[in-house]
């Protein structure tokens, strides 16, 4: 990536609390318009990472570069302030105002904001526009939440665990929507516990573990899961469930269709998950 591309530069990046080192010379890019999911442990220093980003805590060492401004002077702008949005890990409180009056207060912060119903109903609280935030689910508050981070259309958008909460379906929408704003140019910053959402979602997925970004790769990528050993599984014509491992998948399936002479029962041919290479690097680091 040509670093004019890039809609943000972290370089040697440090955090630094107490005697411990909470991030630990992280290097990365984002390129723009591109998704890109931050995954690591409890613990492992990615929302310091991304408060960081934000503008919201102050680095201890290291260069960072957001929209092409350094984000501990530049997020008191407003200029930054209409580009950057941003979703906390859980606020999506506002005591006795409706979901209509908070993203149409939270518009007008905003230069060219997006209309507040169109976003209300993106974010699936149509039927909750007139109910008070308190009376909101937990899932819901988060959609609201969402909802605030979108309406000034910003063209960088951080998530910190945006789905948690959320059920499945409502996490499907949920992906929808990013997609949708991916299509639309939206940059977009987001840590995940969930590894399903970062194959759904992202372009490429960073790993941190103990403040140490130790892996970046396209999901289909990551920790050369392309050449693992497949796992072919098929059942025998007298009922029996065989598996087995291999490098050589389609020569092994060759030979199976030649033995059953055509189609092979129930036959399935897996590759480690993102999550399962992803659990063997956290467990490697
Ligand atoms: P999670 O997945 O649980 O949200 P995380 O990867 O976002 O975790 P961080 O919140 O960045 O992790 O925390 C990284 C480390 O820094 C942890 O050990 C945490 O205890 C420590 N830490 C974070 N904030 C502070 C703080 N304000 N003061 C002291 N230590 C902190």
């Amino acid at each position: 990536m040509n670093n004019g591309d890039a809609a943000i530069v972290v370089r040697g990046l440090r955090k630094v609390y107490g005697d411990r080192a909470a991030v630990d010379g992280i290097d990365l890019e984002v390129g723009r318009g591109e998704v890109f999911a931050l995954l690591g442990p409890n613990g492992a220093g990615k929302t310091t990472t991304v408060e960081i980003l934000e503008g919201f805590r102050k680095r201890d060492g290291g260069e960072v570069t957001v929209l092409g401004a350094d984000p501990a002077t530049a997020s008191r702008t407003e200029s930054f302030r209409q580009r950057v949005g941003i979703v906390l890990q859980g606020t999506g409180e506002f005591d006795e105002l409706t979901v209509g009056e908070v993203v149409r207060h939270f518009a007008r912060f905003y230069s060219s904001p997006d209309d507040p119903g169109t976003v209300i109903t993106r974010v699936g609280l149509r039927d909750k526009a007139g109910a008070r935030t308190h009376t909101l689910s937990g899932g819901q508050k988060r959609r609201l939440d969402v909802a605030l981070g979108i309406i000034g259309r910003p063209e960088l958008l951080f998530l910190d665990e945006p789905t948690t909460g959320f059920d499945p379906e409502a996490r499907r929408e949920f992906w929808g929507l990013i997609k949708d704003l991916r299509s639309s140019g939206t940059t977009i910053v987001l840590t995940t516990h969930y590894l399903d959402e970062a194959e759904a979602l992202a372009d490429r997925v960073g790993v941190i573990a103990a403040g140490r970004l130790i892996a970046v790769d396209t999901p289909r990528l990551l920790g050369s899961r392309d050449e693992a050993l497949a796992t072919v599984s098929w059942r025998t014509p007298d009922g029996v469930w065989e598996s087995a491992q291999s490098a050589a998948p389609t020569a092994l399936i060759t030979d199976l269709a030649a033995r059953y002479g055509g189609e092979v029962p129930a036959l399935t041919v897996t590759r480690p998950t993102l999550e399962d290479v992803y659990l063997e690097m956290i467990g490697a680091a």
